[in-house]
């Protein structure tokens, strides 16, 4: 057991880097908290990250952010991480061809391009196989904890998809290693065993599961724990994202495409108009650089939702809370660390081996997340700031390899690097997609992925780009099969 909020002991099952699913009964908990943060944009000078920082990685980082802002356009985008770029991807792929007149989108961003939670996370693409099968159908029945799983392999088909259309594979680091979830408790195992007979009595796919005993898992990894191994994939999420901007970019048939970084949307204010033409400017967005007017607004800000939408503030809206994550080499060569991703259960630990293509011998760089149970008792909640670190998780996450694969890690190893990042945490776990409500006419939202946004983003994404398609071509938007229906918006008003 491992505690995750104020005082109380939560069964994290499965989803390392989301540690939010908690198990019946428990699910109020996260609705406790009363804190409040009066300063809700990101921060200007952020740690540095793996993934933006190495050289090169990043080279859309200050596009757009000098010269002339655009000031009006179709469809404003706020936000250019996995959600906001995936919107606009799926715009382009869905509007019809108007060689004449494409519809004009320009996505805002208040720092570097996807310098938020996609840029600093895990790379974990490790859609749920099974996990929290039970919880999900008590709570919302059979169909839609099914649904919990659809929407998860519907990413990932989608992501790899788009990766390999493009030819991005490479260019990603994408690597097909699966995923083994250790179990450090004989409970977090039958935990998820039940899980895995519940899944399976409802007809789940479980291709590709294989649960291990702890002698194999020691044997054949070094670590002495029982787990059980899922299909999944890591990779360098703002290559992929950088890569799913230029695909898009080269469709200006169908979307005009324009970014600026380094230009947050401070405030947006309704545009009084007597037009009822959908494509009447609706919305009139405040950036320090000046205003940008559009007829639709895409909140694509994840953990920062409540500075523009501030009904979003507190527990039962959107909680920003900070995750922290080092690059360490390991003392053992890439052949026997394999390329496997990895996570502790329960626990909010999730690891894998970089580089990918290792040469013989070489020791790779782990990056390895988590360890927010040693910050009790504020578990980072409402932590808004990652241009600092906790040293105590720190510690913790320096301490966590060794442990777990003695002699295959060393405890005096200092990171190369260690940064911070903010997730967006809501009160049972899943994001809130669909328009924003009464009042916000044109304005959509998908955030709050509560630290399990790879497998979800790019598909929420998808789903608000077709809401606005359906709308702008007079069609009745019709949820697909593969979408969780207490994900949409209806409550928010
Ligand atoms: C440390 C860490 C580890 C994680 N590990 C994993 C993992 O391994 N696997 C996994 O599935 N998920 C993981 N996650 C979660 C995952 O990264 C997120 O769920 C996902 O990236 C959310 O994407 P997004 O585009 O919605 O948000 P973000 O990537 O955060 O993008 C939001 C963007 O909006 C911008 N913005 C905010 N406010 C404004 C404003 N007012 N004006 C203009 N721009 C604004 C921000 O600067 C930011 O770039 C992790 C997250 C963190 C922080």
């Amino acid at each position: 057991m491992l505690v995750d909020c104020v005082g109380i002991l939560v069964s994290i099952a499965f989803l390392p880097y989301a540690a939010h699913s908690l198990r019946l009964g428990e699910q109020e908990v996260l609705g406790q908290s009363t804190e409040d943060l009066s300063e809700w944009l990101p921060v200007s000078n952020p740690t540095k990250s793996f993934w933006i920082d190495s050289p090169n990685a990043n080279p859309l980082a200050a596009e757009g952010s000098e010269g002339a802002l655009t000031d009006n356009a179709d469809i404003c985008i706020i936000g250019s991480g996995m959600t906001g770029i995936s919107t606009a991807y799926h715009l382009s792929k869905l509007l019809p061809e108007s060689p004449s007149d494409p519809l004009t989108a320009v996505i805002l961003e208040a720092r570097d391009f996807c310098s938020g939670a996609t840029g600093r996370n895990g790379g974990h693409l490790t859609p749920r196989a099974f996990m929290e099968f039970s919880t999900y159908s008590e709570l919302y029945g059979e169909q839609e904890a099914l649904k919990s799983l659809a929407i998860e392999h519907h990413t990932a088909e989608g992501i790899l998809g788009s990766l390999k259309s493009a030819g991005l594979e490479r260019a990603v680091d994408l690597v097909e290693g699966g995923h083994i979830n250790i179990f450090f408790t004989e409970q977090s195992e039958l935990d998820a065993k039940a899980d895995y007979e519940a899944a399976k009595a409802a007809g789940a796919d479980l291709r590709g599961v294989e649960w291990m005993e702890k002698e194999y898992v020691f044997s054949k990894f070094g670590a002495s724990h029982p787990g059980v191994r899922i299909p999944a994939h890591n990779l360098w999420p703002l290559k992929f994202v950088t890569g799913l901007y230029n695909i898009t970019k080269l469709k200006e048939s169908k979307l005009s495409l324009s970014l600026h970084t380094r230009t947050p949307v401070v405030s947006i204010s309704p545009l009084k108009s007597e037009s009822r033409e959908l494509l009447s400017r609706r919305w009139n967005l405040t950036t320090p650089r000046g205003s940008v007017s559009c007829s639709y607004v895409v909140h694509a800000t994840n953990a920062y939702t409540g500075h523009l939408l501030p009904q979003m503030r507190g527990s039962e809206g959107i909680v920003p809370t900070r995750g922290q994550i080092i690059a360490v080499h390991a003392n053992a060569s890439a052949e026997a660390l394999t390329k496997v991703s990895w996570s502790g259960d329960p626990g909010s630990e999730y690891w894998f081996p970089r580089p990918v293509n290792a040469s013989e011998g070489e020791k790779p760089l782990v990056i390895l997340g988590g360890g927010r149970e040693a910050s009790a008792p504020g578990y980072e909640r409402f932590v808004i700031d990652d241009s600092t670190l906790n040293p105590v998780v720190g510690q913790s996450l320096r301490q966590f390899l060794p442990d777990v694969f003695p002699g295959k890690f060393d405890e005096t190893q200092e990171p190369e690097m260690e940064w911070s990042g903010i997730m967006g945490y809501t009160r049972i776990g899943d994001p809130f997609v669909g328009p924003v409500g009464h009042g916000h006419d044109g304005q959509y939202i998908s955030a709050g992925y509560s630290g399990h946004g790879m497998p979800r983003a790019f598909s929420c994404g998808e789903a608000v780009a077709q809401m606005i398609v359906a709308n702008l071509t007079g069609h009745m938007w019709t949820i697909p099969d593969w979408l969780p229906r207490r994900y949409l918006t209806s409550g928010l008003q």
